[in-house]
């Protein structure tokens, strides 16, 4: 985190005469301390709010929440934010996001300020074939080297020989496994990510016991030969998509079984699947999971821009303008997959997708860690970096979730999955000062999260003009990027 030491000032006992409990207190400030006050502090584990207070954030810190009289001559006034009338949440985070495309370094490292200025303070980078490159990104941001957001990463995930996806660690038995997990270690990764495309359930299943012995985290697929109950009792720490969890109102025990006896083929089960969804048996299911601690990211915007892709017209989507034609290049490949669909596959498809979005207030309920996370990367078509995290959460909205668990969904929930909750994702004193400042209630309606009139991040102040040079910038580097690849 951010350190600057240019020169210190001690204030000595500040705080003796507002806050009983910090008596004596001394405070080592640097130059860049600054002081945010007369706003509306939005509590995101209970939904209070707490008004009349000051921020005094300094090295990336929060450092104290008290009255502003107490503060008012602690920082020089051009260091002072006075955000009347403004709402104060926590930086957002989106919890699945893929920085990929070996041909896409600086185009994703143009976009990174991008978040920032969408208040997008943290990131979970899902697995890529960028994965060193990720992983050098992290720690540059980490020390300040780059502007972006905080990001934790899979590196490059695991799967089974010859997949669809580049640039993976593809494993065909338990001696690659263990290479694989060795190589992961050395790279540090906060998390392991293993999918399904051509890795079979027996060494999928190898995978995650395997890398939770070494203390991993494990988050991916469901492959279709293992029942999500199984990866549940080995601690699986997050389903990606909720579109598996649908996989829960079947009886997915028997489906389970005749797979691996080969009784019926992938194909079937899968049609077994979509025809038997019952949601009680569902219900029931997600109560179980409830009860353990595996989280759910359900990435519901990716699923929603294909399954709508013949209403929604997105050639003219403002957003692009800080996308380079490289990088929407990569859009096309799931719009081919879906050419030939007839009418009953696009309505089928719809239908899906509303039925994993019927599925949110019931996990809720039942329970489970709801993840927000937009599945934003260049190969997930109209998914943008930043914006869909909003999007996710407006879908979050039309699925039934209050705004205050939503706003959970894409704060504490996180922080909690990531074991940085003492640390990371709420308004409160000795937290990481990731902040962003809305003009409207997030309460009242989460669309406010994209009236942004400022961020905070790690600790350095962008008001709204800031930001829009942010993205400014970012408009330039696209022009710049297609005009040299020309
Ligand atoms: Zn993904």
């Amino acid at each position: 985190m951010k350190r600057k030491f240019l020169f210190s000032i001690l204030i000595i006992g500040l705080l003796a005469s507002s806050c009983t409990s910090e008596k004596n207190s001394a405070f080592e400030l640097s130059s860049d301390a600054i002081v945010v006050y007369n706003g509306t502090i939005i509590n995101v584990t209970n939904g209070e709010i707490l008004k009349n207070k000051a921020i005094l954030i300094d090295s990336g810190i929060i450092k104290a929440i008290i009255d502003y009289e107490v503060l008012k001559s602690v920082v020089d006034t051009d260091h002072q934010f006075d955000v009347t009338n403004k709402f104060i949440i926590p930086g957002l985070w989106d919890m699945h996001v893929h920085i990929e495309g070996e041909d896409l370094v600086e185009d994703n490292l143009a976009l990174f300020p991008v978040f920032v200025a969408y208040g997008v303070t943290t990131v979970r980078d899902m697995a890529s074939d960028l994965g060193e490159q990720v992983l050098a990104w992290r720690d540059e941001i980490e020390q300040d080297k780059i502007l972006g957001p905080q990001i934790f990463t899979a590196g490059r995930k695991l799967e089974g020989i010859n997949s669809i996806w580049k640039g993976d660690l593809e494993i065909a038995n338990e001696e690659e496994l263990s290479a694989m997990l060795d190589k992961l270690e050395d790279y540090k990764v906060d998390l392991v990510k293993i999918t399904e495309n051509t890795l079979p359930g027996p060494l999928f299943l190898k995978s995650v016991q395997e890398a939770k012995k070494r203390g991993f985290m494990v988050s991916g697929h469901i492959p279709i030969d293992l029942t999500v109950q199984e990866l549940v009792d080995e601690g699986f720490t997050s389903i990606e998509h909720a579109s598996y969890a649908l996989r829960l109102g079947s009886d997915e025990h028997t489906i389970v079984a005749k797979l691996k006896s080969s009784e019926i083929t992938k194909e079937y089960a899968n049609e077994l699947y979509a025809s038997g969804f019952n949601q009680e048996v569902a219900n029931l299911a997600y109560e179980k999971l409830g009860k353990s601690n595996v989280a759910i990211t359900p990435t519901l915007i990716g699923g929603k821009q294909l399954a709508y892709l013949d209403e929604n017209n997105h050639e003219n989507d403002d957003y692009l303008k800080y996308l380079t034609n490289r990088f929407t290049a990569k859009y096309q490949w799931r719009i081919d997959r879906m050419a030939n669909d007839s009418p009953a596959d696009i309505q089928a498809r719809k239908d899906r997708y509303q039925l994993i979005a019927k599925q949110l207030p019931y996990f809720q309920e039942a329970g489970i860690n709801i993840l927000a996370g937009s599945d934003a990367a260049a190969l997930n078509t109209y998914v943008y970096p930043a914006l869909s995290l909003h999007e996710e959460l407006v879908l979050f909205q039309e699925a039934g979730l209050t705004p205050l668990q939503i706003l959970q969904s894409a704060t504490i929930n996180g922080a909690k999955l990531m074991g940085t909750i003492n640390t990371m994702a709420t308004v409160e004193a000795n937290k990481q000062a990731d902040l962003v400042i809305l003009n409207s209630n997030p309460l009242e309606d989460i669309k406010a999260t994209q009236d942004i009139y400022a961020v905070i991040n790690d600790g350095e102040y962008f008001d709204r003009p800031e930001l829009d040079v942010l993205l400014q910038n970012a408009k330039d580097r696209k022009i710049q990027l297609d005009l040299k690849r020309n």
